[in-house]
């Protein structure tokens, strides 16, 4: 596969630093994770100007008052998810698609619900033309999950909402994990809910700061 650009100013080595960085602060830890942050090139999904700080350990705006998670936040919760190969995953805030990417190359299939339109195109874009093929993108409010494609396995939310949306755990398959950042504007615990026989149990991650979950329009 011809990746455009994917050397354009020594990315290759930032890219592998960054990596190195995120495994010897013990963020990262499973090998096929590691793999997968090895094999997606973050700069291809910034905008062209902040290409050179795309392997920087922080958030990076994206147009629409959007922003790409800081790496170690979307190791934390790539982590957490307990992947599985055969896994069927639901994304909520798609944005530029990079979090879609990494999910794509661990399980079987990633569904990703973006709510500002102009991002969810242009995520899809590109994770088609950069070969995600099991990546299925679609434009509309996360609030309502994807009950066409539900049950999932797993579920990952990439914006704040303040209560966990009831419709994600209704469509997390028995035994599922949700993890979300939960709370405030500008402030947010990320946890981790797991669907058991015995009812939902939630576990606390981390303080987070991640942008709201708006109510959007279907
Ligand atoms: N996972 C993304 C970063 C997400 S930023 C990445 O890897 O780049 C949060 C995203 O959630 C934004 O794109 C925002 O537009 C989207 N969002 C906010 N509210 C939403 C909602 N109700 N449903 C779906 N997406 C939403």
């Amino acid at each position: 596969m011809e990746t455009p650009g994917l050397d354009r100013g020594g990315e290759e080595q930032r890219h592998e630093a960054l990596v190195d960085d995120l495994v010897a602060r013990g963020e990262l830890r499973t090998p096929a994770i590691v793999a997968a942050f090895r094999e997606v090139p973050r700069h291809l999904f910034v905008p062209r100007a902040l290409v050179d700080d795309a392997y920087h350990d922080h958030p990076l705006p994206i147009g629409a008052g959007q922003t790409i998670s800081q790496p170690t936040v979307i190791a934390l919760m790539t982590e957490a998810l307990e992947l599985r190969p055969t896994d069927r995953v639901l994304e909520i805030g798609t944005g530029s698609g990079y979090q879609a990417a990494i999910l794509s190359r661990l399980v079987s299939q990633v569904f990703t619900v973006e709510v500002v339109p102009e991002l969810g195109t242009a995520a899809a874009r590109r994770l088609a033309g950069l070969g995600y093929a099991n990546v299925e993108v679609r434009v509309g409010d996360g609030y309502q999950g994807w009950p066409q494609r539900a049950p999932f396995d797993r579920v990952i939310v990439t914006a704040a909402p303040q209560r966990v949306p009831a419709a994600l755990v209704e469509q997390l398959a028995p035994g599922g994990i949700l993890v979300a950042p939960i709370g405030a504007y500008y402030y947010q615990r990320l946890v981790r809910l797991r669907r058991t026989p015995l009812g939902v149990e939630e576990d606390f991650l981390a303080d987070v700061v991640f942008v709201p979950m708006v109510h959007g329009v279907q």
